[in-house]
């Protein structure tokens, strides 16, 4: 291994939308390049014709974008080392198989899927149920290992359909560190001669990955542990290149909330939260929901994300994507699984909110309320408001009636708290409100206070009263904040509004 600049690489597979999982794959990727002044770039791995979903690298790019982490090379991107997908590297993949096939690393195997699925067949019946292409049964399948030169130089000029086989070499142990895992030590004569490249013309999975790793400089390869049984044949594949093998993280699964096996795209709606990053409608019309349409901030997001798998080593819970560049190291990733917990997803909206400056929320706000309203009172509202909020949505429906007057008054706080000389209590304490010659939190607070030793009564027969009239509501933030903020004049008319409509209520009933 050598310690070559900072390169890492993103490479989904446009086979659908990127699972949460894999926008934590591309956060690590994006945190560790940040962190050691190195590149993070994108790689479109498309080699599956069979798998490919029209739409998914758009969706893959568009999520990437929302989440803030995007990469700097790759498709449409610029760089380099491009095409940065892998079918437009079609032509590069061919010499590099042969190449290990003239170096008796690798060999044509001519056996018919139906061939193949027979000695499966046979073998299942003899005991076997894991029949592999191996070192062992290669001596007796159709390859050229076991054809005569010139037959298998006849049967390539008819275009008989072959894949090409890495040749695994027999009984070899096989050692490479992970950076999160340790070292690993896997035997050869435990794996195949998988497939490097397919009849169809294209690289399989693990050849295409190797050499556009290479081609592309990488210098870790930093992915899901589901990749991890693949990484001794990559690392063969190194050594049988001769090429510098980059250095391997791989990250831990994440779990269902109980720990119940991996997170899977179907657990989110079926569960009740999402699984992906932004929504997504299949070809047939089935909806997936995102994080970003359920109303959660990209920062929220991340740092959730984030905290899958990882911590900072502190108490510290709360970072903004800069914070996390600058605190994220591969050694503080756990190698076991991290359990998915969407009420501590919810609750890092809920700091979201109140660690952002007011100003920024409310322009978020202004968006929601599509620009009706004057940021700076949204300013306010969302000082009111954020507390008791989870998103920004919570504010524009919570704070609606610091916006517009009450058009309904809460059933359950007129039954319970408005009495039979609660109107001629009220009249009289918006008559006292409205000989203030100034109205901000404080007056209101002290002749509120006033008014309570006069009448010898306590908060609770009052305030929740003046609150309903004011604001239609049984509960919320500061009262004497909401009247400063909606001014003499207003507070005025919305009491009289308040005081004729629950009389009315009052008399239906
Ligand atoms: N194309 C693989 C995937 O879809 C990438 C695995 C890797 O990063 O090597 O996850």
């Amino acid at each position: 291994m050598s310690d070559k600049p900072v390169r890492v690489r993103f490479a989904p597979s446009p086979t659908g939308p990127l699972h949460m999982g894999g926008v934590r794959t591309a956060l690590y990727n994006y945190l560790f390049a940040k962190k050691n002044n190195g590149t993070f770039l994108i790689r479109i791995e498309d080699t599956d014709q069979t798998r490919f979903v029209p739409g998914a690298q758009d969706y893959i790019m568009d999520a990437l974008k929302w989440c803030g982490i995007m990469p700097k090379e790759g498709p449409g991107l610029g760089g380099e080392y491009g095409p940065y997908v892998q079918s437009e590297r079609k032509e590069m993949y061919q010499p590099y198989a042969e190449r290990l096939v003239q170096e008796d690393k690798a060999y044509y195997a001519f056996d018919t899927a139906e061939e193949l699925e027979l000695m499966r067949e046979r073998a299942k019946q003899m005991g076997m149920p894991n029949w592999q292409y191996n070192h062992v049964t290669r001596t007796s399948l159709k390859n050229s290992l076991t054809l005569p030169q010139d037959q298998v130089e006849e049967l390539l000029a008819n275009n008989t359909p072959y894949v090409i086989r890495m040749k695994m070499p027999r009984n070899r142990d096989i050692r490479f560190e992970d950076i999160i895992r340790g070292w690993v030590t896997v035997n050869t004569n435990n794996l195949d001669d998988k497939v490097l490249f397919k009849s169809d013309g294209m690289p399989t999975y693990h050849l295409a990955n190797i050499v556009d790793d290479h081609l592309m400089k990488i210098s870790h390869v930093i992915r899901g542990e589901e990749w991890l049984p693949s990484a001794p044949l990559h690392v063969m594949l190194y050594e049988a290149f001769g090429w510098d093998c980059p250095h391997f993280a791989h990250l831990p699964l994440l779990l269902r909330p109980d720990g119940n096996g991996k997170l899977s795209k179907r657990d989110g709606d079926r569960l009740g939260f999402p699984v992906f990053p932004t929504d997504w409608t299949t070809a047939e019309g089935e909806l997936y929901s995102g994080y970003r349409e359920k109303g959660y901030h990209h920062q929220a997001f991340i740092n959730m994300l984030a905290f899958l798998g990882w911590n900072p080593g502190t108490h510290q819970e709360i970072f903004s994507l800069d914070e996390l560049c600058e605190a994220f190291t591969l050694d503080r990733v756990s190698k076991a699984g991290a359990k998915f917990d969407p009420d501590k997803t919810k609750w890092f909206q809920q700091q979201y909110l109140r660690s952002t400056p007011n100003e920024e929320l409310a322009d978020q706000l202004s968006e929601v309320l599509e620009h009706k309203y004057d940021v700076s009172r949204l300013t306010t509202v969302c000082h009111l408001m954020k507390e008791r909020a989870t998103f920004i949505q919570d504010i524009a429906t919570e704070g609606a009636y610091l916006l517009e007057r009450p058009t309904s008054y809460d059933e359950q706080t007129v039954s319970k708290k408005w009495k039979e000389d609660t109107s001629a209590l009220m009249t009289e304490w918006k008559n006292n409100l409205e000989a203030l010659s100034t109205f901000d939190h404080d007056s209101v607070e002290n002749a509120f206070k006033a008014f309570l030793e006069a009448k010898g009564m306590g908060i609770g027969a009052v305030l929740p009263n003046f609150r309903l009239l004011i604001t239609g509501t049984g509960m919320g933030p500061s009262m004497f904040e909401i009247a400063a903020f909606l001014g003499k004049e207003e507070c005025l008319e919305r009491m009289n509004q308040g005081l004729t409509k629950i009389e009315a209520l009052k008399n239906q009933a």
